[in-house]
């Protein structure tokens, strides 16, 4: 089956149609791979690395200092709690806001929530609002074929060799490696002519800064001295950054590796049920890529999805609406039998 390139705004946004938006005689989308005008070409190759390098690399370093203040008993609640609500308002800002509203319009809310939560999504340095939606509609498009920006099953060879090496691309891998970036001119027009959107996407530096200086305040306010601000940027910056970052990679890496499949879908998408309630839902993976625009991952009471909870109450306040919602027949149409 195959979505035709050149069509992103279709793409990804609506739920596929297999075969219905392409002529029978053009190549698949396997044979033919995504056009050279879809690809994203890289600004400054060498210092993009290096601050990849620095973003995914120093977290980690400093969860290594918190695992040792945590073993001499110095971590407060104070600094629990700011990781707490750093991680929970930052996550969101990425599953409610980057993901279902702006990637897949699966609501619709004002000019001032889509800049909160553009923000806030911002906060969590998985790069610029546009180009994190331009990669994730591309991912869409030609999920786990040739022009995936981070598929783990795309080109990384055979046996447990290959797995690992495709595991290891779509986790981190990917993000030192511009080949098959989304062009943001491409596949996120609407959020370019966005005055909110490009807004918070050119100042992602300082929306960044803001992510680390709130949790220092938050610490410093708390417990009276600079020692506890460094421990609250230390919890709820670095560490949130590292847990955020790395439940987000799994998205994309094992969520395409391993899970329950309950849904057909033409591509490798899981559903991982223990990844769920950290990912805020996002682990409903197989049911999203089965259905894109659903404003809910998980389906039913059984499947926790609280992105999906707190769009079905930011609906009841009446700050968000046209909530988009899979009727039970086209769940049942695409279930798959055990
Ligand atoms: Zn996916
Ligand atoms: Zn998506």
């Amino acid at each position: 089956m195959s979505r035709a390139p050149g069509s992103p705004q279709a793409g990804p946004l609506l739920e596929p149609h297999p075969g219905a938006d392409r002529p029978a005689a053009e190549p698949s989308r396997e044979a033919s791979g995504p056009l050279p005008e879809e690809i994203q070409p890289p600004v400054l190759l060498g210092l993009d690395r290096a601050i990849t390098a620095l973003i995914t690399g120093v977290p980690p370093l400093l969860l290594g200092l918190a695992a040792w203040r945590l073993w001499n008993r110095d971590l407060h609640w104070r600094d629990a709690a700011i990781f707490a609500v750093m991680y929970a308002a930052t996550a969101l800002g990425v599953t409610a806001g980057f993901h279902r509203l702006l990637t897949h319009r699966a609501f619709a809310t004002s000019r001032w929530m889509r800049g909160l939560l553009g923000v806030l999504g911002t906060m969590s340095i998985e790069g610029p609002v546009i180009s994190w939606v331009a990669d994730h509609r591309k991912h869409h498009v030609y999920t786990d074929c040739v022009g995936d920006p981070h598929s783990p099953h795309v080109d990384r060879g055979g046996g447990w060799r290959g797995a690992l090496r495709g595991l290891a691309h779509a986790h981190v891998g990917w993000l030192f490696d511009h080949t098959q970036r989304g062009s943001r001119e491409r596949f996120a027009p609407d959020l370019l002519a966005d005055p909110v959107i490009s807004f918070v996407d050119r100042t992602f530096v300082l929306w960044s800064l803001l992510g680390l200086a709130i949790p220092f305040g938050l610490g410093a306010l708390a417990g009276g001295s600079l020692q506890a601000g460094l421990d609250g940027l230390l919890w709820g910056g670095a560490v949130r950054i590292f847990a955020l970052h790395h439940v987000t990679y799994s998205i994309n890496s094992l969520c395409h590796f391993f899970g329950r499949r309950r849904f057909a879908t033409e591509d490798h998408s899981r559903n991982l049920a223990w990844l769920a309630p950290l990912s805020l839902g996002e682990a409903w993976h197989n049911n999203h890529h089965a259905f894109p625009t659903s404003a809910f991952h998980g389906i039913g009471r059984s499947e926790l999805d609280l992105t999906g909870s707190t769009i079905a109450l930011l609906e009841r306040l009446g700050l968000v609406w046209d909530v988009q919602r899979i009727s039970p027949q086209r769940l049942a149409a695409k279930t798959l039998r055990a």
